[in-house]
């Protein structure tokens, strides 16, 4: 073990300081603002200097360079501090207002140099131990905080961490006035797949679904495990009509969906509620969309189970739940209009003729 008595010297703070940037600057900005060749983390700080996480710059990197356009154009211009994978710091939604630089204090004179113990590993430094405090090489970690902000059956983030995260995104909305869904989801009769086929073989099917859901909705919006067979989406900047396509494309992929073949499981079917609003309004919180998207899918349950309910929340008011249709999946409706071609075909004296269908 090697451990060595140290000091640390601080930058002057006229320095500058690429490795640290204010939350509340969008991707775009920050890949603006840093050497691509530079640090390979980056320090995320709040507007009081506080530090909000960390961030790899090649995972800044990777959002940025998302195969669809959509995608790339709204992760450009999501805030820094919303793909913190481990928050250390929980960011205040008053916090993430528009600073445009970080304050750095100069140190106290009486810290410069700063006595400390710095250990060692392999030949890279591990964690550095003051009088007062002991800082921890973000790497060693980073797998840690990972493990515990994730649930361990499927890997999506847990309650308190979606949570949080809920709560900026809502504060984000209701400031740039943008539209955002909620989605609950629950799987029908779950008991049932435990009860037939064992907790082993339950635990496959929740991290199919959970798989299913993610690969249904974009990229940033967010999915978590809520509860026990119970999941949430949060669908950001997403209109209550469009709420439909992610919803339908959950369904479609669970119908396909490949179960474990050891025992014959009944059709797995998902029961969904959403609450989706426009407008954010001034009072409207977390607690009331949710409970909005819960009501829905008590509803979903009620009427039969395998469908999905909205509601939209407006003026403080919440709209009676209404179901929604499920689309037809790509294929469905090529040979709908397939169909449809052929049968003017069959009517028409030249069957190789055009068909021309109006554009809805
Ligand atoms: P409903 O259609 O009304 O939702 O019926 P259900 O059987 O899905 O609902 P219920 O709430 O009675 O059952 C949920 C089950 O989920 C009960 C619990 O044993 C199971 N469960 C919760 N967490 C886990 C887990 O991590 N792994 C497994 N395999 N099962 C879990
Ligand atoms: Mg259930």
């Amino acid at each position: 073990m090697q451990v060595h008595q140290s000091s640390l010297s601080l930058s002057a703070p006229s320095a500058p300081c690429d490795h640290v940037v204010p939350a509340g600057m969008t991707l775009e900005q920050v890949v603006d603002r840093i050497q691509l060749d530079g640090p390979g983390h980056l320090l995320v700080a709040h507007e009081d200097g506080s530090l909000a996480g960390v961030i790899s710059t090649e995972e800044l990197l990777l959002r940025m360079s998302a195969a669809d356009a959509v995608e790339r154009l709204k992760w450009s211009r999501r805030p820094i501090e919303s793909i913190l994978s481990a928050v250390i710091t929980p960011v205040a939604p008053a916090a993430i207002e528009t600073p445009t630089y970080i304050d750095i204090p100069a140190p106290p004179e009486s810290l410069s140099p700063w006595p400390c113990t710095a250990y060692f590993h392999r030949g890279r430094l591990q964690a550095v131990s003051t009088d007062d405090d002991v800082l921890l090489s973000w790497k060693s970690i980073e797998p840690f905080l990972l493990g515990a902000a994730r649930d361990a059956v499927t890997g999506l983030v847990t309650r308190t961490s979606f949570l949080r995260s809920f709560e900026c995104e809502l504060a984000r909305a209701r400031r740039n006035q943008k539209p955002l869904s909620i989605v609950l989801i629950d799987i029908d009769f779950f008991k049932q797949i435990n009860d037939c086929a064992g907790h082993a073989t339950g635990d496959v099917v929740l991290n199919l679904i959970a798989g299913a859901i993610c690969t249904s909705v974009r990229s940033y919006d967010l999915v978590a495990r809520f509860a026990g067979d119970e999941f949430v989406a949060l669908c950001c900047e997403c209109i209550p009509d469009q709420v439909q396509l992610p919803i339908s494309r959950i369904q479609q992929a669970i119908s396909s969906l490949p179960l474990p073949s050891a025992f014959p499981l009944p059709q797995v079917t998902l029961s969904i509620g959403v609450a989706s609003v426009s407008t954010v309004s001034e009072d409207l919180t977390c607690e009331a969309l949710l409970e909005a998207a819960d009501d829905c899918l008590y509803t979903a349950k009620r009427q039969g189970r395998n469908r999905a309910y909205c509601t939209l929340l407006e003026g403080g008011r919440r709209s009676e739940p209404r179901p929604i249709e499920t689309l037809p999946s790509l294929t469905e409706a090529a040979t709908q209009l397939h169909a449809a071609a052929r049968n003017q075909r069959q009517r028409r004296s030249d069957p190789y003729e055009p068909v021309l269908f109006p554009i809805a």
